[in-house]
C-alpha cells in the first residue's frame, strides 16, 4: 500500500480536539491533515482517522477507527472495496477498567445514593445492612480481551473474586474460572456483577436475554461497558421493575442518546454513564500511538496493527 498522506476526520473531535491528534503525529513521516465532513472526495490521502464512517472513505486504502467497536463501519462493502480496516483495540483496559471498579465502589459504598441526596440537600445515612464491602464478593466478567483484562485486573485488586467467560476456555491471569458463552448461565448464576465487555456481533447481539437475567442472583448487578445492543434492554428495564436483579450500571445503550423518556433515568438502583466509560484526557496520545505503529508497518510492508479487515 502506498500510504504518503492521512487525514484525520473532524468527527473525532467527539472524543479529542483533532488538532491535538495532529500535534501528537507531528513526527509521523506521512504529511497529516485535518478534513472536515464535507470534503468530498477525500483529497489526496491515502488513508483516514475517523470517529464516525461516511461513503467517501472508500476512496482511500486505510481506515482507522478512533474506537474498538468497528460495528457501525459497512464491513462487507469495504472488504468489496479492498480497503484495510483497523481499530483501537488496546487503548481502553485502563479507563475502562476504572470506571466499571467506579460503578462497583459505587453500589457497595452507597455513593451513587449519597450524590442523589447530596442535590436534594438530605442528609440520609444508609440503613444498617444497606452498605456493604466488596472484598469476597463474585464477577463475571464476559469477554476477557482488553476492556475485559482492564476490569479483571482492578476488580482483583478491590479483592473480588473473578470468573469470565470467552469463547475458548483456557486460563487467563486472576480469573477462577472460565466458562465457554454455551456455559453463560451458569456462568452468571453465582456472580454478585456481571460485566459485560464483548464485542457486539451477530453472536453476542441480545447475548444478555430475559434468561440470562432471570439466571442471575436477585441480589446482583449487571454492568455494560460494551455496546447497547449486547443486552435486550427491554428485559433488562423488566428485570429491574420486577426486582429479579437488583440494579445495573450502564455506559452504552440501545438507543444513543438514552431517550429522555427511558424507565431507566429514573430508577434508584441504576447508574448511568453517557457512553463516557473509556474517556480520558489522554485519549488522543493512546490513538496516536496505534496510528504511528500502523503507519510505521505499513510503510514497512507489513499488516497494520489491530487490523479487522
Ligand atoms: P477485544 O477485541 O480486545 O476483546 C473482545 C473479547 O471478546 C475478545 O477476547 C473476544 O474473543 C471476546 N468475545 C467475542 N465474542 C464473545 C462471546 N460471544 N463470548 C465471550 N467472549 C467473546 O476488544 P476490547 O477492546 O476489549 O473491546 C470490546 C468491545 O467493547 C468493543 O468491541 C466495543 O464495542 C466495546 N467498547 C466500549 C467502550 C466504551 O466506551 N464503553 C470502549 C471500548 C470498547
Amino acid at each position: 500500500m502506498q500510504l504518503d498522506a492521512l487525514a484525520i476526520d473532524e468527527s473525532v473531535s467527539a472524543l479529542f480536539p483533532p488538532e491535538r491528534l495532529l500535534d501528537a503525529l507531528r513526527d509521523s513521516p506521512v504529511e497529516t491533515t485535518v478534513i472536515d465532513g464535507s470534503t468530498d472526495p477525500v483529497v489526496d490521502c491515502d488513508a483516514v482517522v475517523t470517529f464516525q464512517y461516511r461513503e467517501r472513505f472508500l476512496d482511500v486504502e486505510w481506515i482507522h477507527s478512533v474506537l474498538a467497536g468497528v460495528d457501525r463501519f459497512p464491513r462487507d462493502r469495504l472488504r468489496e472495496e479492498g480497503v484495510v480496516l483497523t481499530n483501537s483495540t488496546g487503548i481502553h483496559g485502563d479507563a475502562i477498567g476504572e470506571t466499571v471498579a467506579g460503578y462497583v465502589l459505587s453500589f457497595a459504598r452507597r455513593l451513587h445514593e449519597h450524590a442523589a441526596n447530596q442535590r436534594r440537600n438530605r442528609w440520609s445515612q444508609p440503613a444498617w445492612d444497606e452498605a456493604w464491602t466488596v472484598a469476597g464478593e463474585r464477577a463475571c466478567v464476559v469477554g476477557l480481551g482488553s476492556l475485559g483484562r482492564g476490569i479483571v485486573d482492578r476488580l482483583t485488586g478491590l479483592g473480588l473474586d473473578v470468573d469470565g467467560v470467552r469463547r475458548t476456555p483456557v486460563p487467563e491471569p486472576g480469573v477462577g474460572r472460565v466458562y465457554t458463552p454455551s456455559e453463560l448461565e451458569r456462568a452468571v448464576s453465582d456472580a454478585k456483577f456481571v460485566a459485560l465487555a464483548v464485542p457486539l456481533t451477530d453472536e453476542t447481539r441480545g447475548l444478555i436475554d430475559g434468561d440470562v437475567l432471570a439466571a442471575m442472583r436477585e441480589d446482583a448487578y449487571l454492568l455494560n461497558v460494551a455496546r447497547g445492543d449486547v443486552v435486550d434492554q427491554d428485559a433488562l428495564v423488566t428485570a429491574l421493575e420486577e426486582g429479579t436483579i437488583a440494579g445495573a450500571a450502564l455506559d452504552v445503550f440501545e438507543t444513543e442518546p438514552l431517550p429522555e423518556s427511558s424507565p431507566l433515568w429514573e430508577m434508584d438502583e441504576v447508574i448511568l454513564t453517557p457512553h463516557a466509560g473509556s474517556i480520558t484526557r489522554d485519549y488522543y496520545r493512546n490513538v496516536a500511538d496505534v496510528v504511528r505503529e500502523g503507519v510505521r508497518r505499513i510503510r514497512a510492508g507489513s499488516d497494520p496493527v489491530n487490523r479487522v479487515l
